[in-house]
């Protein structure tokens, strides 16, 4: 098992994190914002990949809020810019449908020919290189955690201690014990199933209290731990985003 992967394995279960595989996730998105806005920017190999790819639509917007190296971020975009425009407006031009006339007829070859442009653009804004860098890396943490967890018995320790996983990241759990031994595959999804439930069920109870505290009788009687469950079943229900931040809700109800 490769060593590179073990130790950032090891330090989101360290962490003080709701889902160990979301701490991973945004640490090797970091990683990527950091080195797109760094020097490699005016790098002519990452020029030549950011040119073509720019950045999807998400990874564009957390570009943006970084607010570094605007000259850097201009100058790829005006290079992707002008790749887009050469690639795309022969496209969509050729794509506009001759009239219908008398002499003509109709004909349907239009209709291919605008969804063809369109499947084009769809496919152009989509491309981006920090999804790929982080897709790969993603692909295999959850191999790494099944191994350590039979192999090494402190991260077992600290698997059963994270405070929880989220489902999506449940679900790609579930999926690497498929890849295990019967026996291991046992031993791991009860430790998975056990890690679950102690955050799942009172999750409920916590969002059901953030309810009951909007009764103006129950105004004076403690959050405990509701004041952050809107957020927190958010993150659970679909892995950490900074839209499910607390900061960005201003924490208020
Ligand atoms: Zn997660
Ligand atoms: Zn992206």
């Amino acid at each position: 098992m490769e060593k590179i992967y073990m130790i950032p394995v090891n330090d989101a279960y360290s962490s003080d994190c709701d889902c160990p595989l979301c701490a991973l996730s945004k640490k090797a998105e970091e990683n990527e914002l950091d080195y797109y806005l760094g020097p490699s920017l005016m790098e002519p190999d990452t020029r030549k990949i950011t040119n073509k790819s720019g950045f999807c639509p998400e990874h564009l917007g957390k570009l943006n809020r970084r607010e570094a190296n605007r000259l850097g971020l201009g100058l790829m975009l005006h290079t992707h810019l002008k790749d887009v425009k050469e690639d795309i407006s022969k496209d969509i031009e050729s794509a506009i449908p001759s009239k219908a006339s008398l002499f003509k007829g109709r004909s349907s070859d239009y209709k291919n020919k605008l969804i063809q442009a369109a499947d084009k653009i769809d496919r152009r804004t989509m491309m981006c290189p920090i999804c790929e860098k982080m897709n790969n890396a993603m692909t295999h943490y959850p191999d790494v955690i099944t191994y350590m967890f039979l192999h090494d018995n402190d991260f077992k320790e600290r698997f059963l201690n994270a405070r929880s996983h989220c489902l999506p990241h449940t679900a790609v759990l579930l999926r690497a014990a498929s890849r295990l031994s019967q026996n291991d595959a046992a031993d791991f999804v009860s430790a998975l199933y056990e890690n679950n439930t102690k955050y799942f069920y009172p999750l409920i109870d916590d969002v059901e209290w953030f309810t009951l505290k909007f009764d103006y009788r129950n105004n004076d009687k403690p959050w405990g731990n509701s004041k952050n469950a809107i957020q927190r079943a958010m993150r659970f229900l679909a892995a950490d985003r900074s839209d499910f931040d607390e900061k960005q809700s201003g924490n208020k109800k």
